[in-house]
Formats: C-alpha cells, structure tokens, sequence
C-alpha cells in the first residue's frame, strides 16, 4: 500500500478569515410540508412524513410528505387534466409571460433560496448564491422567450407539446435541476409531475410557493415528494407521455428497461468521469484554477465533474506541486459560511461510498494527498484528496465517485491523452488545457463527450445543450435541442 502523504503548509495557521456566516432564519423553512398536487398543497393519501436533516449538523430541518402510487396517480391526473383544459390551448406568449413571473419571483426570493438549499443539500452559500440561484432564474427567462418563437426554432416543421412529463432529479443542483426540467417542459406545453431527491426536497418545494404566487393555473406542475419508489411510480403511471430522469447510471439503466416496449419518450441524464487535459503550453495557474474548480466545486457531487487529471509528463511534477499549495488554501466546513470552499457532503450514504473508494485507490497503488485541514467535530465532510500515480485500470480512474477526489495520470503524446480521456464508460464531459487553438480544437473534437470546455471547466448556460454519450445518458437539455426533447417534431409532409 502506498505511503499517506502529509500537507506541511501552514496556510491554516499563518492566517485565517474571521467566519461571515448567513443566517440560517433566512431559508424561513415551516416546520412541516405537504404534497404540491392540483395547485394545492395536499396532504399523502398514506398519512407518511420523512424528515428531511442538513448533512452539516445533522439536524432535522423539516417533515416532508411520501408520496405513494395513490398520490402520483393523483398528480397525474391533474397534470393530464390541466393539460387538456388549459396549458395545451393557451397562447404560446401567455405561457411565456408565467415563466416570466415564475423567474422573477425566484430572483426576488434568491436569497431565501440559496440559504435553504445550502442547509438541506450541503453546498457553499457562495455556490448557491452565484452559481446555482442565478442559472436557475436564467433557466426560466431563458425558456420564457422561446414559448411563442417556437415555429422559428423549428422552421419549416410543425411541433406540438407530448403531454405529461414525468420527471426525477437526483440531489447536487436541487433547484437548478428542477429548473432544467420544468422550464423546457413547460415553454414547450407540456405538464408536469417532478420528483426531487429524498435529501433535498425543500427548494422544490418553495418552488412550489412561488408557483403558486405565479398564479400558474392548477395541475401544471405538480411537486410529489418521496424516495425511489416514488420515483419509479412516475416511471411505471401509463398516462405519463415522457420521462425525464437525472440521476445514477444504475437507476437509468433500470428505467430504459421498465419503459422498453411502451411508447414513453425518454431522456436520460447519467454519471461521469471526465477527464481534464493539461498540456506543457498550458497557463498553468489557470489550469490549477480550473481543475480545482472541476472536482471540489460543490464538493465533487457534479455528474461532469473534472474527477481525472492527466497531465503531460514535462510539467507534471510543477502542476502537482501547484495543485497541492492552491489545495492548502481551500477551506472545508459550514455552508453557510461566504469563506467556505467546499461543504458538506450530502448524506451519510455518499461519505460512506467515497470514504470506501478512498480505501479503494490506496489499496491499488496509488498515492494519496490530503491537506491537513481542520474539520468541523459534526456533519459529514470530506477533505479535497488527490491519488497521484493512478493507472488507467484503477477503479478510481475509472467509476463515478461523486466526492472530492482526483485522480492523476500523466501522458506524453496528443493521441495518449485522447486515448486515456477516452478509456472510460462515461462521455459527459471534458477540459483541453492549452495555449494553442489548433491543438484546443484537434483535442475537443475527439473527446467522446456531449461538453468539452476549452481552458475553463463546468461553465453552465441555458442556451447551451448539455448532456451525455455513452453510459452518461442520452438526449439533451438545454438550448434548442432542449426543445426537442419535450416536443413531437412533424417533418414538412413526414410524419415523426
Ligand atoms: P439516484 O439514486 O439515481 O437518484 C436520482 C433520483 O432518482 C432521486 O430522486 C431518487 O430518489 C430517484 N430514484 C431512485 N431510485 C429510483 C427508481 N428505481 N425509479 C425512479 N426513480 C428513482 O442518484 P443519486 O445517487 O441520488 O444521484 C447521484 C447520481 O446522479 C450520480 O451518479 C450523478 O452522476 C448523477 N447525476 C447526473 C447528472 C447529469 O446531468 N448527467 C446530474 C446530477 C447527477 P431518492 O433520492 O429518494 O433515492
Ligand atoms: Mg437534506
């Protein structure tokens, strides 16, 4: 087994921000929450309640309703119901003007937003804050001007809505993922019925608050909050017309099989394992940048995280030691912190999987490095760790860890890093480190990957298809193509 290596930096010690924490009293979290189904807010047919805790002090934040097949049924009917009656006839620019209103009362309510979904899910109130709240309102706008420009997006061919999507989302952008499916979904005239996570429930739920002060007529979206089997109750209802899912490979793959043989629409968004390429005319500090941003951004629960590095064998032993010092810097610990860096881990279940692939890289050879940096006595936290010297067969270089843990390879020729970016059964995404455009654009276009970012990474914009090749899924959202997805596209003459 190889040696732990120890961090001898003093960042710690030599100076420390003093803590500028947000309140927690800004989420205005109600003690208890209920079913979103019909435009009302109902309680399960089942009588159940889980809780739902913050994964950084363990503490219950509040009761959130199960909903059963009784309760899914129920929302179907009221999507199905509002489908009919209302949303499918209303003008295409009516549509557009409830997006509107929905993205403008999240701006309003920003801050209440990142603060809950900082407590529930984890993440760093800067993340929150900058990242995720402000991509989920330009999701909305975004969409909002496409409801009535349909016909120009898809000139020359006659679209109409699927009807009720049916959609699931995993738990590291709660919001921002609801956001991705709600948005298109209903530009395009659908309905839905949308499952978050069992470990973040809450934003969703608030959206549902702002749905209602939208005013958006009853039955077009319906939140039903649960665990799995929820989830799979959508997947099985037979009045669903498509299902979009965000989640594990494993669960996808189990869906595509439930829905073989039925005419339900599918989008599948997986995991990953993308690889950051850095080459010798790369800047290097703004790799090191874009690296640590890659896989400790939201503590590495992002489906295409940087989770590789391969690095050209001239500069490695410089890039590394970069690494390391800029590592030393990033500060682990309450979310709600604006100093934080990184947060905590989302369940107990997630450390428990990464702590295990930690034992799993050391066993097979490879050398760990961690900062020594202090961690708070309760919640669930994970140091920002490198394995150096990984090997293309090591688990770690090859299976989704969704923590904050890179594995380094180094390559020496062009077509070595493509082969090893390549040699994995993930193609979500990419990074091209380099000072040359010819390589930047010869490098990307041979990643098998639906995102490649050139000199940057994890770089989000609505307009922007996002998605998956290989075992990261199929179809994509955002952008036109986005679209698509919840649209029935007639060819001139044809039929689809
Ligand atoms: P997961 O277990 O697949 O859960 C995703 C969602 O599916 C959750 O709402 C979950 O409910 C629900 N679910 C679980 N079993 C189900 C079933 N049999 N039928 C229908 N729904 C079911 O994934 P996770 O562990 O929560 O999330 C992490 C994974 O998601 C990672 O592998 C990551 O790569 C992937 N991910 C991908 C993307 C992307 O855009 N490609 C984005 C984010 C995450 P519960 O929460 O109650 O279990
Ligand atoms: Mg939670």
């Amino acid at each position: 087994m190889a040696k732990k290596q120890k961090n001898n930096l003093k960042f710690d010690t030599d100076w420390q921000y003093d803590p500028a924490p947000e309140s927690p009293e800004l989420a205005k979290l109600n003690d208890s929450y209920d079913l979103f189904i019909d435009g009302k807010f109902v309680k399960p047919t089942g009588g159940k309640y889980f809780d739902t805790t913050s994964p950084s002090s363990h503490k219950t934040l509040a009761k959130v309703a199960e909903a059963d097949k009784r309760d899914v049924a129920k929302a179907v009917t009221a999507a199905r119901k509002a489908y009919e009656g209302t949303w499918s006839r209303l003008r295409p620019s009516e549509r557009g003007k409830y997006l509107f209103r929905i993205a403008r009362v999240i701006q309003e309510r920003s801050r209440e937003l990142a603060v809950t979904e900082s407590l529930d899910g984890g993440k760093p109130i800067r993340e929150s804050r900058d990242i995720d709240l402000p991509l989920v309102a330009s999701h909305f706008f975004y969409h909002a001007g496409w409801a009535d420009k349909l016909s120009y997006a898809f000139a020359g061919r006659k679209v109409s809505p699927l009807g009720v999507a049916g959609q699931i989302i995993p738990w590291n952008f709660p919001l921002l993922m609801a956001a991705w499916k709600i948005a298109p979904a209903l530009a395009t005239g659908n309905t839905v019925v949308i499952k978050p996570a069992e470990s973040t429930p809450l934003t969703s739920l608030k959206l549902a608050e702002i749905i209602q002060e939208a005013d958006l007529p009853p039955g077009v979206v319906n939140i039903v909050t649960g665990a799995g089997s929820t989830g799979e109750a959508i997947v099985r209802h037979p009045d669903v017309d498509k299902i979009a899912f965000t989640g594990s490979t494993e669960v996808g793959k189990l869906i595509r099989k439930t829905l073989a043989g039925t005419d339900k629409r599918l989008t599948l968004e997986l995991g990953g394992k993308a690889a950051n390429i850095v080459f010798e005319d790369a800047a290097l500090d703004q790799a090191v940048e874009g690296i640590v941003n890659g896989i400790f951004f939201n503590q590495g629960h992002v489906c295409c995280a940087g989770s590789r590095l391969l690095v050209q064998e001239s500069i490695a032993e410089t890039l590394v030691r970069k690494l390391k010092d800029r590592m030393g810097t990033l500060v682990v610990g309450d979310p709600l912190d604006k100093n934080t860096d990184i947060g905590a881990i989302n369940s107990k279940e997630q450390l428990k999987k990464i702590q295990g692939y930690l034992k799993v890289g050391q066993r097979e050879g490879a050398e760990i490095f961690q900062t020594s940096c202090s961690l708070p006595k309760r919640g669930n936290w994970c140091p920002p760790t490198l394995f150096l010297n990984a090997s293309q067969s090591h688990r770690i270089s090859q299976e989704e860890i969704f923590g904050p843990v890179l594995a380094v390879q180094t390559f020496r020729t062009v077509d070595e890093a493509i082969d090893k970016a390549n040699n994995t059964p993930f193609g979500l995404s990419g990074g091209v480190w380099t000072d040359k455009g010819a390589k930047a654009f010869h490098v990307s276009e041979r990643i098998k990957a639906g995102v490649v970012w050139t000199n940057t990474f994890n770089k989000f914009d609505p307009a922007s298809p996002f998605g998956g090749y290989k075992e990261s899924g199929f179809g994509r959202e955002g952008g036109r193509h986005g679209l698509e997805a919840y649209l029935n596209v007639i060819e001139a003459g044809g039929n689809r």
